[in-house]
């Protein structure tokens, strides 16, 4: 037998994508189409049932063992495999078939689960509900396998397709499915294939995810509105004590202030440093696609920045505003915060020294609702509510033998490939991890433009052809 090297193989994987792609363009539009043409909301769980069965049968016809992994009272996971005899690796490929919550009247010229191909600066992108969020990236690994059958290539490594119904829900019983079916899931990666490529267009491998703790805090004043008027510069205003509040909780620079905020976390190693430093820098065109005049972070690039634990304020809310303000001192101001995380914080702790900094000014902090002996009994009260949905940052090293198997296999296929040691964003990569006793390493291929989770969303035509180039070296990888 001969024996190829992996990067030659990688090419030649990627070599076979790209001609079944141009040969059979108009018909894989067609069969994309009637993937994004079945709604798949949280909502509708009769039609994420549907998607869910096309998938089956989608994975039959291309002769790969499938099932539904099912509890009760949730949408199924889509479980696909491919034994291949003597392989020693196995590849588990995550996606997932369920998107946002739509809102029709939004929509332009189209109904989300009506597709449309339209040109964008000389380029055809489709739109619909998950053309980029998260179906591309299950349509582009069925295509892949067509392509490489088509090249006669054969697969060296196990594969596996786990696609998940209810990942825009936040995953509530992806542990628990998983858990049921460990020996099914089991792999020696699981590549989550979810989320935008580099905002430069390049083609990402990122290696970790930042973790999400979310907290909600209350302050109060009188125990009904006052009158400004009356009562004004005499009784205690709550959406002024939670504006100062949350002011002390950063500089100007938006650098955190609250004690403690940054100890502990686990520093990026050289290997990551240096991929960090070779990335593109898309900051000031962002800036103008944003319409921001200034960033935080003093200088420090966003590359940079999401290596860091942040803290943002999701929301305020107190009293009224506009048409339906009145002259009043509102009762309550409440602030819904969202800490997210680096490896080395854990969720509880980053919560507790948010709590901390608040005793550290004056209040008292009480976790449900104060009765009028304890507003009366303290200077001042604060409802804390911690989130306890909330989970911790996941970062695989970029020198394991499979993370740098993965690497090559990526940059063969794809040349300039951009790595990052972690995403801005919070994936639960930690409960697969758990359950499926893996590492994870995302490999998304959707246009960072592609309105995911908004109005018109869509998918750029090309990045589905290069991501089936992609999810065809993967598939090969040994
Ligand atoms: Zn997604």
């Amino acid at each position: 037998m001969l024996l190829v090297p992996h990067a030659l193989a990688a090419q030649i994987a990627a070599e076979a994508a790209r001609q079944y792609t141009t040969a059979h363009q108009a018909e894989l539009i067609q069969e994309f189409s009637e993937f994004l043409s079945i709604p798949n909301v949280a909502a509708d769980p009769a039609n994420l049932k549907r998607n869910a069965d096309l998938l089956v049968e989608m994975l039959k016809r291309r002769n790969v063992d499938s099932q539904l992994l099912s509890i009760p009272d949730a949408p199924p996971i889509v479980y696909g495999k491919i034994d291949v005899p003597g392989a020693q690796d196995t590849v588990v490929f995550y996606a997932h078939y369920d998107g946002q919550p739509v809102t029709p009247s939004e929509w332009e010229g189209n109904s989300p689960f009506t597709p449309v191909i339209r040109e964008v600066n000389g380029e055809q992108r489709i739109y619909a509900r998950s053309a980029g969020d998260d179906k591309a990236a299950i349509f582009a690994q069925l295509t892949a396998l067509d392509a490489l059958r088509a090249g006669k290539i054969s697969l060296r490594a196990n594969i596996r397709f786990v696609w998940e119904g209810e990942e825009e829900a936040g995953s509530p019983h992806l542990e628990q499915i998983l858990d049921a079916n460990r020996d099914l899931v089991h792999g020696d990666v699981w590549l989550v294939c979810d989320g935008p490529v580099d905002q430069s267009g390049k083609q990402t491998v990122v290696f970790g995810a930042r973790g999400d703790a979310h907290m909600e805090i209350t302050v109060y004043g009188p125990h009904h509105g006052l009158h400004s008027g009356h009562y004004g510069n005499w009784a205690p205003n709550p959406a002024m004590m939670l504006a100062q509040l949350l002011a002390g909780m950063k500089d100007e620079d938006g650098r955190v202030l609250v004690p403690h905020f940054f100890d502990g976390i686990a520093p990026l190693t050289k290997i990551e440093l240096e991929a960090l430093a070779r990335a593109p820098v898309n900051d000031q065109m962002l800036m103008g696609s944003f319409w921001l005049g200034h960033v935080d972070g003093s200088g420090k690039h966003l590359l940079e920045l999401i290596n860091q634990p942040s803290l943002n304020i999701n929301g305020l809310s107190s009293g009224q505003t506009g048409a339906r303000a009145t002259n009043v001192i509102p009762p309550t101001a409440t602030a819904d915060l969202d800490l997210r995380l680096v490896v080395g914080i854990d969720w509880h702790e980053q919560q507790e020294r948010v709590v901390d900094y608040i005793h550290s000014r004056g209040y008292f902090v009480v976790e449900s609702e104060p009765t009028r002996e304890i507003l009366m009994g303290h200077a001042k009260v604060a409802l804390v509510t911690r989130d306890l949905a909330s989970y911790n940052a996941v970062r695989t090293p970029m020198d394991l033998p499979i993370a740098q198997e993965v690497i090559r296999a990526v940059q063969s296929a794809r040349g300039d490939v951009v790595l990052l040691p972690t995403m801005g964003g919070s994936v639960p990569l930690g409960a697969m991890e758990r359950a499926a006793q893996t590492h994870t390493i995302t490999v998304p291929i959707a246009n960072y433009d592609d309105n995911q989770h908004a109005a018109n969303e869509n998918l750029r035509l090309q990045n589905l052809w290069d991501g089936v180039g992609t999810m065809a070296a993967l598939l090969e990888m040994k």
